[in-house]
């Protein structure tokens, strides 16, 4: 009987397990390094152990840590979550060393699977289908470039280690290979110390259709059907389905029993996940299999009424799986989004920093969200760190059908808000409202292919978010005079003796993309104004007016316009006023009073590194002549390569970082003339 387990994991999956572990009246174990001492999981756990510095390769990656931590605790076993220590061998032997019961397959599961070159080899000895390639030993470039002639153009190459689509690089035409296996290969180096490559033919509109297996010690396997987790960007997973649409149930059993044959090949045992290619003439091809829970598990629990983590635990403890194939079913359809903190407009970029205000709708039996991230109504809110992967939630829903779990996602999303960090729920909220996505139009180059429609140049504000900004700049003048020790993100927050004797109108001037707008603003009696505003040149000045009732937190307010009510929430930083409503957010600069005497240095004509990174390659030196958008340096952060690209056309006047600078967030690396 598993009585207690530690959880070697951090964030939102963290509390997942914790949440079953309760469940089944499991205590639960939580690590924790110095960055997440006041981290949810630390918190949600019954006991927690601290394991050192931020960085994952000082605490969540270090196996005699980790082990001592279970033993200190005196736990049954350990479950190894999702990233981190999941698919490393040799943490599942060292588990085991220990007299403690691994959450997970059997380690050389792990091994034979955990190597793309090498699962592939299995899987064409068991029959499973591949895509054409050459995943051999041979490494020598000139030899790989002739095999990618002899498949074809275009080709993939991957890691063999790899994972989470780094190391991989797609290649259109001869001339461009080297330099895309020399990047592949570094890349490769870089997040897995491994630079070994497979090469594939790359299928140009393949779905990614993959299927939940699972297996216990007594020799029983079953299929929970499939995903559909096409739309990626990056070659990551954003939104994930299930079931597959348009999927025929004979090619859904089809790819079952070969996900099946796959887990007995390698005598799998647990949660394991089959990948394939799956093209439209219903042709599917092995891509890799994951030997771990899935992020995206969730999806297949809400069509299955299953809880995925329950099985693992039972099938760990040595019991018999709960159903058998006959005994499964799909029950509706749910649809999953990965809200990350990233920033769509710059190539989807990982963002970090502070959450300046979160609020989530709340959850109910059509909306799931995991999320290791506090709600910050009120208070400062949590951070997206550096070190770990930029996930901010999941969000899930389910309905009867495809076209409910849409509308419940369509409304979830138009309902949280967040500020503080870019983030991609813009981005998220036009993939669910596409046509072809309704449509269901659905391959791995959806994003790529409608990228135009996906992140479009914000609309201008309606003249309520124009007139609510202005309202909260109005107040915030009004309400520090006085520096307050913490900058006040809600002029609504402040008690200080504010009078209403609104007799004279504030004149507030607010900036967005570029244009300056000035409006007036009359304070009357009771958290009411009138907005006196001309945001067309050639119309005349308009009036509105508004009356503010406090809703769920400081920053949040239902607010009467003209006689209708919406609900608002306005935050407002040194820099910025962030207005959110109706699912949209939009942001104003503003000429915050106080905004010099706390303002950072930093200036146009200046590039500074968005994170702390490495510097892969320097593409300019001082004098060139740039256009926008060329690219001038990449650095390497969060273990992928990003391309800090000129963001107008330019003349280069100095070069900061050398080709393998260690650099810090905000140092200048480039300047321009
Ligand atoms: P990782 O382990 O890094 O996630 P995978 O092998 O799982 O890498 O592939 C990730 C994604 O890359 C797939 O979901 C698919 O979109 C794309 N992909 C992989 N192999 C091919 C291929 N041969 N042709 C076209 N797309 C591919």
């Amino acid at each position: 009987m598993i009585k207690k387990i530690l959880i070697a994991n951090r964030g939102e999956i963290a509390c997942r397990i914790m949440r079953t572990c309760a469940d089944m009246g499991i205590r639960s174990v939580a690590v924790y390094s110095s960055a997440d001492r006041d981290a949810l999981h630390t918190n949600m756990a019954d006991e927690a152990v601290y394991i050192g510095p931020a960085p994952a390769a000082e605490s969540y990656l270090v196996i005699e840590k980790i082990i001592q931590a279970a033993l200190d605790t005196g736990v049954d076993a350990i479950h190894p979550g999702y990233g981190f220590l999941s698919e490393n061998a040799e943490f599942a032997k060292a588990v085991a060393k220990a007299g403690l019961i691994f959450i997970g397959p059997p380690a050389k599961a792990i091994t034979v699977m955990g190597e793309k070159s090498e699962a592939k080899a299995r899987m064409e000895k068991a029959g499973v289908p591949l895509v054409p390639g050459y995943h051999g030993d041979n490494q020598d470039p000139t030899f790989l470039k002739g095999f990618a002639r002899k498949i074809g153009y275009p080709v993939l190459i991957k890691a063999s280690a790899g994972g989470g689509g780094k190391g991989m690089r797609v290649v259109e035409t001869p001339d461009d290979f080297n330099a895309a296996l020399e990047g592949a290969k570094r890349e490769a180096k870089a997040a897995f110390g491994n630079d070994h490559v497979l090469i594939e033919k790359y299928l140009t509109q393949p779905r990614h259709v993959e299927v939940q297996v699972f297996g216990d010690t007594h020799g029983n396997y079953v299929y929970l059907f499939e995903r559909d987790c096409s739309l990626q960007r990056r070659h990551q997973k954003v939104v994930e389905e299930a079931p597959a649409p348009h999927m025929p149930d004979s090619l859904r059993r089809k790819m079952g029993e070969a996900a099946v044959d796959a887990a007995k090949a390698v005598k799998y045992v647990g949660a394991g996940t089959v990948e394939f290619l799956l093209n439209a003439d219903e042709s599917f091809y092995f891509m890799e299999m994951n030997t771990r829970l899935q992020v995206e598990h969730p999806v297949t629990e809400e069509i299955t009424d299953t809880d995925l983590v329950e099985w693992q635990i039972r099938v760990a403890g040595g019991q018999a799986l709960p159903l058998s194939q006959d005994e499964l079913e799909i029950e509706g359809h749910a649809i999953e989004v990965r809200l990350y903190a990233e920033d769509p407009d710059q190539g989807f970029l990982p963002a970090a920093g502070q959450v300046q205000y979160l609020s989530y709708p709340e959850e109910n039996e059509n909306l799931r969200i995991e999320s290791a991230l506090f709600e910050s109504g009120d208070g400062p809110g949590d951070s997206v760190s550096i070190h770990y992967d930029p996930m901010i939630a999941k969000i899930v829903t389910y309905g009867e059908s495809r076209d409910e779990a849409l509308l419940y996602m369509t409304e979830a999303l138009s309902q949280i808000r967040i500020t503080g960090l870019k983030t991609n729920l813009n981005f998220l909220q036009n993939i669910i409202m596409h046509p072809a996505f309704h449509a269901a139009e659905l391959t791995t180059r959806f994003i790529d292919s409608h990228i135009s429609d996906l992140i479009c140049a914000e609309a201008k504000p309606d003249k309520v978010a124009f007139d609510l900004a202005a309202i909260a700049a109005a107040r915030y003048g009004v309400e520090n005079r006085r520096v307050p020790e913490q900058p006040l993100t809600s002029p609504w927050d402040d008690t200080s003796g504010w009078r209403i004797q609104g007799l004279a109108p504030t004149s507030v001037k607010l900036e967005w993309s570029d244009e300056s707008f000035v409006m007036d603003v009359l304070m009357h009696p009771g958290e009411s104004y009138s907005v006196i505003s001309n945001l067309e040149d050639d119309e005349e000045d308009t009036v509105l007016f508004y009356r503010f009732l406090p809703a769920q937190d400081s920053r949040t307010f239902d607010v009467e316009v003209e006689g209708a009510e919406m609900n608002v929430t306005i935050v407002c930083s040194d820099e910025d006023i962030h207005v959110l409503y109706n699912g949209l957010q939009r942001t104003f600069k503003w000429n915050n009073p106080l905004r010099n005497t706390r303002k950072l240095e930093g200036a146009a004509g200046q590039l500074t590194a968005p994170m702390p990174g490495k510097v892969v390659s320097v593409k300019v030196s001082p004098g060139d002549k740039v256009r926008k958008g060329a690219p001038l340096v990449i650095l390497e952060a969060m273990k992928m390569e990003h391309t800090i690209t000129a963001p107008q056309d330019g003349t280069i006047k100095a070069v900061n970082a050398n080709q393998g600078d260690q650099v810090n967030e905000k140092l200048e690396l480039v300047s321009f003339e």
